[in-house]
Parts: C-alpha cells; structure tokens; sequence
C-alpha cells in the first residue's frame, strides 16, 4: 500500500477507521471500537481479505485504543491522518492541516458542538501523541456549506445573536453532500451541474449543490433541523420549547433529549429507528410504521422542493446514505411526491440497485431531470482532501 491516509471518527465512545490506500484497487481496511470507557471496549474491523475480526480491549483509553487499531494494520503504516470534525465554525472554510493554533479553534467552537467536536479532539490529541512527526489534517462537517449565502445561513433573529454568538445556519453532512454532488457531475458529464442531494441514513439531511458549491442545505446551527431522522425530530414549531417548558413543565435537557433520542421514526413508530424493520412492519400493516415512513418521505419532498429555490438550473436528483442507496419504496415514495420536477422513475431500475453500486434510477427522458443512488465514501474523501492539503502545502 503507497502513502495510505488513515482516516479517523472519534465519538465520545466509540472510533471508526479506516486505512484508506491511494488507489481503488487496493483494499480498504477498516474497523470501529466500540465502548471506549466501558470495562469491555472491543475492537471490530475488516483485513485486507475482506474477513472480520474482533478483539477485546478491556478497559482501555482513546491513545491505546488507537495503538490496537495500528496493530490490526497488517503492518501498513499511514502517511498522514485525516480527522473527522464534526464543526468548524465560520473560520474553517476547508481542510486544514492540524496545529496548537487549529486545536484552538476547534475548541472554541465545541459550544456550537457539545457533543462531538470535544470527542473530535480527544481523537486528535491521542493520534498526535502516538505519531507527533505524522502529518494530521482536520476535515470539517460543516466546510463545504461555508458557501450558503447569507439568505440561506441565517436566521431571522436579532443580528447581534448572530454577530456576538454565531447564531447561524452551518448545516453538517458535508463530506458527503460534496463527495455525492462531484461524483453526480462526474457521471453526467455536467462539471458544475445543479444537483439535490438527500443524504439518509440515521441521521439525514438535504443540500443544493450549484458548480460545485453548496447554496443551501436542511440541517442548521445543529443537525436537528431539517428532515425526519432516525431518532431526531427535525423541524418543529420553534414554540415547541416553550410549551413543553411551561405546560409538562420539562427540563431543556429532557426537552433536548426527547428530540434528539425518542423522536424522528422512532417516535412516530412507537417501534424503531430502523428503516428496515420498519418497512417490514408496514408490509404487515402497521399502522405506527406506515405512518412514519410517508412522514418521513413527505418531508424529504418538501425539503427538496424548498431547496430547488436555491438552484438556477435543476439537473437531477442524488440519493445516498443507507437508506437512500438501500431502500427503493422511499426514493419511490420521496419521486411521486415531485412531479412538478419532472423526474420520472423507472421502477425496475429503481428495484434494481445493487448495495454499493452508482444507478441511475429515472427514464433517461432528454430534458428532464437525471436521478442517481450514489453511494456516499465520506472516508475516501476525508483522504482525499488531506492529500490533496499536504500536496499543495509545503512541509
Ligand atoms: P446509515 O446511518 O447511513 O448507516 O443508515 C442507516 C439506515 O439505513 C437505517 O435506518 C437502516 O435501516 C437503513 N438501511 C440500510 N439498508 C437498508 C435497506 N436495504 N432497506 C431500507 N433501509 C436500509
């Protein structure tokens, strides 16, 4: 393997990774440990056969969980690491390459990322005490839709909210809003083509790409707004807040807690968050399931539609994510809902797709808008960001 890029996710309890190579046709390894900070974090990754393989760290940091990721490398050692951050902030606009002064940036924009950005660095601070000579670039969520205009990013609410505390719309999925849109240029032979990409998986979100930039996306200063997601919300009325404050008497963080964990499908189920289960339960009729599925699809539409407004020109439409690769009834269930698009779906194409496969799922009808599953690769474009920063910075 030539100069692989070793790709890390660090959550709070949990690091995904993978070694990505320079080339397609080298395998990728990859893996997750799970339970960091339990008494019985394990380490689950694939090797370069394709077979998985499973280990138990015990009770086990971020700095050693990394050493027994090295270890499961089969001897590869990576040329650099790129890391995933969830939020950058205004100031991040691309891929930079880490320092004390970029560690301080990002810690500054955790208030905006309680959640994530913390956990973000505790991955950055263990690859930097394991390889201090390695060069490590932070590949943020929210760069690509640094782009939005202001129309698009802000909220209307008082300017100094705005001004004093970076009350704005960031929107996140970024990696994968910007991977799927170049690869949607790339097949239709369209370089700068004006796309709508629906990224669906357990958390969801929709973008408007133009030439290459995002004008407008679904999620916000927190990637609760927007879309149904598997466990979030999404859009509520803003005085949702204050009523359950006021009359169930709740807490923010019970509030906070609802909408981020018990809602989305899940909530309006009242059985799962997961896709699957759910369409296999709305096959037998019930009701919770059916349900949350054309709420779910319904407002994927309606977020689609809103975000048309952002593009000039509409090329075509980009499904990816778990659910949007895998799940044919919701890209069918989200095309009907647009005819006024002028999309038309091939049915036995869209039944067709094949897990991990670029499709095209519309009629080919000249003129009207193209619709493409194209798989999303967020690691292989964090890889290819952090070598394309390293070869253009010098060192
Ligand atoms: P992700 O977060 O991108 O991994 O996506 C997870 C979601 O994709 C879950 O809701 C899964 O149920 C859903 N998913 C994966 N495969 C399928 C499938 N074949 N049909 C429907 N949903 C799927």
């Amino acid at each position: 393997m030539n100069d692989p890029v070793l790709v890390i996710n660090c959550g709070s309890s949990s690091i995904k990774y993978a070694l990505v190579p320079t080339t397609a046709n080298q395998p990728r390894l990859t893996g997750l440990v799970e339970r960091l900070g339990s008494s019985d974090a394990r380490l689950k990754g694939v090797d370069s056969r394709g077979d998985v393989f499973t280990s138990d760290l015990g009770d086990v940091g971020h700095v050693q969980a990394l050493k027994a990721i090295l270890e499961g490398l089969e001897g590869h050692r990576p040329s650099a690491v790129g890391h995933r951050i969830v939020h950058g902030g205004e100031r991040f606009t691309r891929a930079t390459l880490i320092d004390d002064d970029v560690v301080a940036a990002i810690e500054q924009t955790s208030a905006l990322a309680p959640l994530h950005n913390p956990a973000n660095l505790q991955g950055i601070a263990a690859t930097r005490s394991l390889f201090p000579a390695l060069p490590q670039v932070a590949v943020f969520d929210t760069a690509f839709h640094q782009s939005l205009p202001p129309r698009a990013y802000r909220y209307a609410l008082p300017e100094s909210l705005y001004r004093d505390h970076g009350i704005r719309r960031y929107g996140f999925h970024g990696t994968s809003h910007a991977c799927v849109s170049a690869r949607a240029d790339a097949l239709s032979g369209l370089p700068g083509g004006g796309w709508l990409t629906a990224h669906l998986g357990n958390g969801c979100s929709t973008a408007a790409v133009w030439e290459g930039r995002s004008l407008d996306t679904s999620m916000g200063l927190t990637p609760l707004e927007g879309l149904v997601m598997g466990t979030r919300s999404g859009d509520v009325d803003p005085g949702l807040h204050a009523h359950l404050a006021r009359h169930l008497g709740w807490s923010l963080e019970r509030i906070d807690e609802v909408l981020n964990r018990e809602s989305g499908l899940l909530g309006l189920s009242g059985l799962t968050n997961d896709m699957r289960e759910l369409e296999a339960a709305a096959d037998k009729g019930h009701a919770g399931a059916t349900l949350a599925i054309e709420v779910f699809c319904y407002r994927i539409a309606k977020s689609l539609a809103a975000l048309s407004c952002a593009l000039p020109r509409l090329d075509g439409i980009v499904f990816t994510g778990g659910i949007g690769e895998n799940s044919p009834r919701v890209r069918r269930q989200v095309v009907d809902l647009l005819p006024h698009f002028g999309v038309e779906l091939e049915h036995n194409a869209n039944l067709a797709t094949v897990r991990g496969r670029e499709a095209r799922i519309d009629t080919q009808t000249p003129n009207r808008p193209v619709l493409w599953v194209i798989p999303t690769d967020e690691e292989g474009r964090i890889a290819d960001e952090t070598r394309k920063l390293l070869g253009d910075t010098p060192r």
